[in-house]
């Protein structure tokens, strides 16, 4: 077997998955942990151990020499540095921390370190759903709203890997309070977490049309009393849709995509949000700008997030090159 292989490491609030990846995206050894809750220095201590065992399984299987660590986390990411600046409320100490160099450190090998959303754009972009488009967008419809924006080809980074937090982006500027500290964010409307807060604050100031706790409504709750024909409910969702719409014209306006992808828990498992989100988007905002953009749900399920994050160290080589670090043709 000649195909490059590297290491992926995706890291979220509940699980760490290390795997093997190739370049044609398949995953040759993959292994699951809990994300350790004490802290850094337990889950720098738990890459090191997965890593440890990846290398051993590529010697068993008697792959090529790795050519490097790709690693996505949540959070914001200076991606030229490779530094966690703030992660997600989710991993304990998870902020400030040098992943780049300690993983090149701890290892030896070469690593490169990116907001989880943007790992998963790569792989769609590469392998998946956005594959032969140069100009894409990217949502994550979940607990939260995450972004990514492909231009030209490349994902968009900003100054220092921040740029695309579509989530955080607002759509009304007497809206509610985003945990952010922005206002009307569109994740305060159509995330998961946003979807049950709007319904908790209606059914909180119209105490009569629900008998249970309002404070453990879900979003799940919202989209099943929707399914059922609640009126309140679907005033709820619509209001999520809406949201959803305007801040995809916003988005369209400011990057001219040709498609937008749609992915996360919340499509997963509720397709026709995609239709609905097209319909809406074709009737606002510049037509010569809207008409043209296709809409697509993600390719990748659950294995996006370690063959995209593995992905960085097959793309980004070159870069290895310049630092004067062996390459590999
Ligand atoms: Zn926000």
């Amino acid at each position: 077997m000649n195909e490059h292989v590297s290491i992926g490491i995706d890291i979220g609030g509940t699980k760490i998955v290390a795997g093997l990846v190739t370049l044609g995206g398949g995953v040759l050894y993959k292994q699951t942990v809990p994300t350790a809750t004490e802290g850094r220095e337990q889950i720098l201590f738990q890459l090191q151990q997965l890593i440890k065992d990846c290398v051993k399984e590529a010697h068993q299987q008697r792959l090529p020499t790795l050519k490097g660590i790709g690693i996505g986390t949540a959070g914001q990411i200076d991606f030229k540095q490779g530094i966690v600046r703030s992660g997600t409320s989710n991993i304990k100490d998870w902020n400030d921390i040098p992943l780049k160099q300690e993983m090149q450190r701890l290892t030896g090998f070469p690593t490169w370190v990116d907001n989880d959303v943007n790992v998963v754009a790569l792989a769609e972009s590469h392998l998946g759903a956005a594959k032969g488009y140069d100009n894409v967008v990217f949502l994550t419809l979940g607990t939260g709203i995450g972004g990514a924006v492909i231009q030209e080809g490349r994902l968009l980074h900003g100054e220092w890997g921040g740029a695309a937090e579509l989530g955080h982006m607002s759509v009304d500027r007497n809206g509610p309070a985003c945990n952010c500290g922005y206002k009307g964010c569109l994740e305060a409307y159509a995330s998961g977490t946003g979807i049950a807060n709007r319904m908790k604050h209606m059914l909180k100031n119209q105490p009569e049309r629900y008998d249970g706790d309002i404070e453990n409504i879900t979003a799940r709750d919202v989209f099943q009393w929707a399914a059922e024909g609640k009126p309140f409910a679907k005033s709820i969702l619509d209001e999520a849709m809406d949201a959803l719409a305007y801040g995809t014209v916003n988005i369209i306006h400011a990057f001219n995509p040709s498609l937008i992808v749609l992915g996360g828990g919340i499509i997963d498992q509720h397709n026709w949000i995609i239709s609905d989100l097209e319909n809406r988007v074709r009737s606002l905002g510049i037509s010569s700008l809207v008409q043209s953009v296709s809409f697509k749900k993600a390719a990748f399920g659950d294995e996006a997030g370690v063959v995209g994050a593995a992905y960085q160290s097959f793309l980004y080589n070159e870069f290895v090159q310049k630092e004067g670090a062996p390459h590999e043709t």
